[in-house]
């Protein structure tokens, strides 16, 4: 096991994975920004420096800062949380030349699966369902109006960079594919630098479906069920749960088979998810995320396998010590994402200093936070404040238990996400588990 490691990350991910080393006996070191000096992550750590000014492209993401101060701390290991350099191959590639260890996968691994249609290439030839479309990016808008002919409107432009939903075009008729080509192309060019975008079958009404994965270095590769993430708004997660309200065991050993098929098509090593989209019975792949995720912990809730633990682990070069009939589910799990934005004025982001904070417990609560009294939040970081997860004997049971636990919560100084999760709790639709990634489509009610 490594003596110390340096967290490349700020916020809640940050202070988890801190909570992680410590429970292992490994000491960890924190860096921050100017805008993060009272932050909770920096106070929990054993060690923490100042790596630059507020905006991430001065701070969190500097590749050769962050490699420099594990290098002089002594830290054997980086563990990069999600977002910011997380998945970015040349980092990951840095850090191991400088002579440190990644925790996570290899910069092989991150590059197959980082170009969405590379990822799906691959994943066809390992006899991995995908939606149908195109295997390669669209040379033109000539091409993009004659493959969604084929395919069929409604048609899904995606950008081959993509992620969190940006450079996303539905594509109702053929009149508008080359309007659409163009926006998502500048969208694309914008975001990520590149615009290479191709064409997916837009499906009506799926649900978001993803399976968690662990591979040791040791060949064993093991699926730990799956989340259901169907509530999103504009692409984006807000509340997620394990298990799925509908998949049969039949169906998750399928798709985790499915899952294990395609991390073991790219040598997949450490904690990582495959998304997918599930309709009638059907799943097909849509992305593979090579590194821990926001919502990590309903899976650690009904596995009792520590997934953050085992990043650390696995990296160090242990086995797992289980088999795939080893992993049993308990319960049901939920999370609610607890952003600092306004859900009655379209989720607008607000800023203000968090002047009181009470932090819900009891039974069956948990609460991954990054926030204290006393810091600000501003628009430099993501809105995502906390997250608040509850773990029960039977879904109903957890919903109640996550409506009480959000009336404990007293969040003042900034307007946050609360009011919106509470109406979710009480709305029947999402007490029965009838959800897909149209849910709130249908209940703007519940953002007003
Ligand atoms: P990103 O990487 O930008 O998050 P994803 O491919 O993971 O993009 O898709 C994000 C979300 O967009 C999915 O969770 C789903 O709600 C929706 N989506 C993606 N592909 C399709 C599709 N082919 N049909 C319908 N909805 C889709």
């Amino acid at each position: 096991m490594f003596n110390k490691i340096l967290i490349a990350n700020r916020g809640e991910i940050a202070l988890r994975v801190i909570r992680a080393a410590h429970e292992l006996g490994v000491k960890a070191v924190a860096v921050y920004s100017e805008a993060d000096r009272l932050a909770p992550h920096v106070l929990a750590a054993d060690e923490a420096y100042l790596i630059g000014p507020a905006p991430s492209a001065q701070s969190y993401l500097k590749a050769d800062v962050l490699i420099d101060v594990a290098k002089r701390c002594g830290a054997q290991a980086i563990h990069p949380g999600y977002g910011f350099l997380s998945e970015r191959a040349h980092f990951i590639q840095a850090v191991r030349d400088a002579g440190l260890v990644f925790i996570g996968p290899s910069p092989d691994a991150v590059t197959a699966m980082g170009d969405k249609t590379a990822a799906r290439a691959r994943m066809i030839d390992a006899g991995v369902p995908v939606v149908p479309g195109t295997k390669e990016a669209l040379a033109d808008a000539a091409e993009a109006r004659r493959v969604a002919g084929e395919i069929g409107y409604p048609v899904l432009l995606k950008a081959a960079a993509g992620g969190g939903g940006k450079g996303m075009r539905i594509v109702r008729g053929e009149d508008e594919i080359e309007k659409a080509f163009e926006s998502a192309g500048n969208e694309a060019q914008s975001a990520f630098g590149d615009r290479s975008v191709y064409i997916e079958k837009f499906l009506e009404g799926p649900r978001h479906i993803e399976i968690q994965l662990l591979a040791d270095r040791h060949g064993t590769t093991l699926h730990l069920g799956e989340r259901e993430c169907s509530i999103q708004r504009r692409h984006q997660k807000l509340i997620e749960e394990a298990p799925s309200a509908v998949l049969t065991p039949d169906e998750r050993a399928a798709m985790g088979a499915m899952a294990v098929a395609a991390a073991r098509a790219v040598n997949y090593e450490g904690a990582g998810t495959v998304e997918c989209l599930y309709q009638n019975g059907e799943f097909f792949f849509l992305e593979m995320n090579t590194r821990i995720q926001v919502e990590h912990p309903v899976t650690e809730l009904v596995t009792g396998i520590d997934l953050v633990q085992w990043q650390i682990r696995i990296a160090a070069g242990e086995k797992l010590p289980f088999a795939q009939d080893d992993i049993t589910f308990t319960g049901h799990a939920i999370e609610c994402r607890i952003t600092s934005e306004d859900p009655a004025n379209n989720f607008m982001p607000s800023t203000g200093r968090i002047q009181n904070l009470l932090i819900p417990s009891g039974p069956g609560v948990r609460w991954d936070g990054g926030i204290t009294p006393g810091v600000e939040v501003g628009l430099f970081y993501d809105p995502m404040l906390a997250k608040l997860i509850v773990h029960a004997p039977t879904r109903i049971e957890a919903v109640d238990r996550m409506k009480r636990a959000l009336a404990e919560l007293r969040v003042e100084g900034v307007d946050t996400s609360v009011p919106f999760h509470l109406r979710v709790m009480d709305e029947p639709e999402f007490r029965e588990g009838r959800l897909d990634i149209k849910y709130l489509e249908r209940h703007e009610d519940l953002m007003t």
